[in-house]
């Protein structure tokens, strides 16, 4: 499978201002030095902690925020480095889905204007063929074509989730990111909107980055999956691999804690002593040594680097100094 997205050495920090004159009091590290590739058609997801910056990475990948530092390029282009009037023609490659349709999808306008937009903004098609669009997406997402003269307030979570979706898919995108797409949703609604979701990838041969807090959702949905930990990628492997041989502490921390009808039986719960460091100031050395069970003298004084554990042919990333032994 081609590669489609190149992300190396991304950073996004953001400056703390403080006093009258707004001078600089120091940076949150967000995404703090991040590098992976995602093949075409295929499904990443990433997992981690609230505040670990997942939810930042996926926004600087599709430059609603400009990366402090590294780069991302899709497909052959490098993007982070567009200019806005260079970038507005490629963004209808790449969307995003957000936790929270309510906040994405503007009150003011009818569901028929919410979804006739992206046509309007990119210039395509005239008025009448906009609306056969727009009927189209309705349908494609499992929506009645009479959404369209209603105002967002008047559909469930699971609808309006739904509109957030017709309206990503819109342009015909390679790349969606969908941020937390079910986590503000009912279970019952959850495996609907994931079922699309899946659905739509194979329809329309999209790739997907998946952000979640939730476990057993991102093994669902994902081909290989990424662990976030204070800003960086601590582990990243096939989905069955990091689920059932884990290798670094946190991500079996994380998977201990997942209920136990789940592949986490044969892993002992591991509990967490302590709280998530600041991102102001990450800890020495490695990022997670404060909480690890079983940190050395090395974890508090150097990084560990990224690299590859299988003793196959696939990936099994991971940055800890005790992996392997
Ligand atoms: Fe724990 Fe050390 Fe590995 Fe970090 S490098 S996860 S502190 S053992």
């Amino acid at each position: 499978m081609e590669t489609i997205l190149k992300v190396e050495n991304l950073k996004k920090f953001f400056p703390i201002k403080k006093g009258v004159f707004r001078t600089t009091a120091g940076r949150v590290h967000a995404v703090d030095d991040v590098s992976f590739t995602v093949k075409k058609g295929e499904t990443l997801g990433i997992v981690g902690e609230t505040g670990c910056g997942k939810t930042t990475l996926g926004r600087t990948i599709l430059q609603l925020y400009k990366p402090t530092h590294g780069t991302v390029r899709f497909e052959d282009r490098i993007i982070s480095d567009m200019k806005r009037r260079e970038l507005l023609p490629y963004r209808r490659n790449f969307q995003m889905i957000f936790q929270d349709p309510f906040e994405s999808l503007n009150s003011m306008h009818t569901v028929g204007y919410i979804l006739e937009e992206p046509f309007i903004i990119h210039k395509i098609d005239n008025k009448q063929q906009r609306i056969k669009n727009v009927k189209s997406l309705l349908d494609r997402v499992g929506l009645q074509k009479n959404a369209m003269e209603k105002y967002p307030h008047e559909f469930s979570g699971g609808q309006r989730q739904r509109i957030g979706i017709a309206r990503s898919i819109a342009l015909n995108p390679k790349m969606i990111v969908c941020d937390e797409p079910v986590s503000a949703l009912d279970v019952s609604i959850q495996s609907q909107i994931l079922n699309l979701l899946m659905d739509l990838q194979n329809d329309l041969d999209l790739t997907y980055i998946f952000i979640s807090h939730d476990l057993t959702v991102v093994r669902h949905v994902s081909d290989r999956v990424a662990v976030m930990y204070l800003g960086r990628i601590v582990e990243m492997a096939g989905a069955d691999e990091i689920y059932t041989k884990p290798l670094h502490p946190y991500t079996k921390a994380l998977i201990s804690a997942i209920p136990r009808h789940s592949t986490a039986s044969n892993i002992e719960r591991i509990i967490l002593k302590g709280n998530v460091p600041s991102p102001v100031n990450p800890p020495s050395g490695c990022y997670f040594h404060p909480r690890c069970p079983i940190a050395q003298e090395i974890c508090r004084e150097k990084y560990p680097e990224f690299k590859n554990y299988s003793l196959n042919q696939s990936e099994h990333m991971t940055s800890c100094h005790m992996a392997g032994k």
